[in-house]
């Protein structure tokens, strides 16, 4: 069951039938409220409301269950998938009422996080008193232009650099706290990583490239191959498991650097400008497979991108600027082009109308 999927389909059939939030609310006797809740996916409507809300809607049951309109000749099937998706979700909770932001499990919690660079002539602060979280299943990306601290920001997060003072939570553990020793294996247990660089070991072939990340987590031979086949599947590289790194294309590559995140199963997926070195094509793929793991396998990533158009595929947007936070923007429900014009509106409004380069 997709709420998102389902309210913006009531929002759509509520502005087909001509209504407006607070009309379809005073006709079933809710507050505008609700209605907003369940079109930005937050809640559902209550059992009680289906068949009216249905009505008011011209929709079938079935069809606000899929969030879709279903055609005669897929009735059938359709209607299968909607009966299998409300069994499990009974099964799965008690109530319709979704989680609550409080309940999705705070996968990264930065408190008052600085860096100051110190050189002998200078000291560089890279990055200032910089506090946020992202709940699981989350597509973040950071934004800024060049300087402005992000990788500074990524690394610290990544653990491959310290912060000067501030705290950094990944899965409720401060990663300050964890020894050199105690560090590496905490990397291999919580994170994966997608740089613009891509990784591989070029003397390596792409499975075995892959198969390293589970063999470090010790998995048993034969279940590291079956994973592997299973994601190499579905983000199509399975042609190309038997051929090394400078055999393939770079977007080929990037997605294989995404197989080798995703397959250990990580808290926290970081990247660091993954689309930097690749074609417009491979880079709508790349940015399509990340959202695409949130969506569907709860995947929580955190990217970071000076490109206004990668930024767009996220769901959240921080702005970056001399090592500080200067705005927050939250897709709401608009399509990517929509979401591409506020994004270029907000870089606009920072920096005054200068364009990010890299
Ligand atoms: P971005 O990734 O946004 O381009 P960085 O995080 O790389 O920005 O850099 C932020 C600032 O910190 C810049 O002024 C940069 O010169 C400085 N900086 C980055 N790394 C170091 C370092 N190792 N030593 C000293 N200064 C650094
Ligand atoms: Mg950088």
């Amino acid at each position: 069951m997709d709420q998102k999927k389902i309210g913006s389909f009531i929002a759509a059939r509520r502005k087909d039938n001509g209504l407006t939030q607070s009309q379809l609310a005073e006709k079933l006797g809710i507050t505008d409220k609700a209605i907003s809740k369940w079109e930005t996916g937050k809640s559902m409507p209550d059992l009680s409301l289906f068949n009216p809300l249905c009505n008011l809607l011209q929709i079938t049951l079935n069809e606000l269950l899929l969030g879709e309109f279903i055609s005669d000749e897929n009735l059938k099937e359709k209607s299968n998938q909607v009966l299998f998706e409300v069994v499990t979700s009974w099964l799965g909770k008690d109530q319709w009422e979704s989680k609550t932001d409080t309940q999705v499990p705070t996968v990264l919690k930065l408190k008052k996080v600085r860096k100051i660079y110190e050189t002998e002539s200078t000291s560089t602060e890279a990055v200032k008193d910089v506090s946020f979280e992202i709940t699981k299943g989350n597509f973040v990306g950071i934004m800024g232009a060049s300087g402005s601290g992000k990788t500074t920001l990524l690394n610290m997060i990544a653990t491959i650099d310290k912060a000067t003072s501030g705290q950094i939570e990944i899965d409720g553990q401060s990663v300050s706290e964890l020894s050199e020793n105690d560090l590496a294996s905490f990397r291999r247990e919580h994170l994966g990583f997608v740089f613009q660089e891509y990784n591989l070991i070029d003397t390596l072939t792409v499975y075995e490239n892959i198969a390293l990340a589970l063999t470090i987590k010790q998995m048993p031979k034969e279940s590291v191959k079956q994973k592997i086949i299973d994601w190499a599947e579905r983000l199509d590289i399975s042609e190309i498991l038997s051929k090394f790194p400078y055999e393939i294309s770079g977007g080929q590559r990037q997605r294989c650097a995404c197989v080798r995140a995703i397959i250990t199963s990580p808290s926290l997926i970081l990247a660091d400008e993954p689309t930097g070195a690749l074609d417009s094509h491979s880079a709508k793929q790349l940015l399509e497979t990340f959202v695409m793991l949130s969506q569907k396998y709860s995947a929580t990533i955190l990217m970071v991108t000076h490109d206004a158009l990668s930024a767009s595929y996220c769901d959240k947007i921080l702005f970056m600027q001399d090592g500080e936070f200067k705005a927050m923007l939250e897709r709401e429900q608009e399509n990517k082009q929509e979401f591409f014009t506020r994004i270029l509106d907000t870089i606009a409004k920072i920096t005054g109308g200068v364009h990010y380069v890299s």
